[in-house]
């Protein structure tokens, strides 16, 4: 093998390396455990520290058409509609909005927020728990 070969050879390994270290799946949390954690951990404080899986979800291109993009990307982020979705399954949604004000609560937004927020999400089709996973949070994920 030539120097100049063993060279590229060297700096393919690196930027595969690099790769290596810059793929989503190596950085995202598996264990169920750590990611109850994390999830909870941004509902209450907001805090991210660290990725999960869900979070490629997100569409940015998609969501920032909305003009309520700041507060729908907030909501996501700290997991509301991750949560809603937990709490919905295996339920029949009873059309109103117990399981997200159960939720808004337990994100320790004042009374006045959580009603601007639910005005966001009549507005966006959102008009019961369901109907909220249906239509709202779809216009942030997916294509
Ligand atoms: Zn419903």
């Amino acid at each position: 093998m030539s120097l100049g070969n063993a060279k590229r050879t060297a700096n393919r390994e690196r930027r595969r390396e690099l790769r290596e270290q810059l793929t989503p799946e190596n950085e995202v949390l598996k264990d169920r455990k750590l990611i109850n954690e994390e999830v909870k951990r941004r509902l209450v404080s907001g805090v991210q520290t660290t990725a999960l899986e869900y979070d490629t979800l997100f569409n940015y291109e998609k969501a920032s058409l909305n003009k309520d993009f700041d507060l729908l990307s907030l909501l996501f982020q700290r997991m509301f509609f991750y949560r809603l979705n937990e709490k919905l399954s295996g339920l029949t949604c009873d059309h109103t909005f117990r399981l997200s004000n159960l939720i808004l609560t337990q994100m320790q937004f004042s009374r006045g927020k959580m009603n601007e927020i639910l005005e966001v999400f009549k507005k966006n089709g959102g008009t019961c728990d369901c109907e909220i996973i249906y239509n709202v949070e779809r216009l942030l994920i997916g294509n």
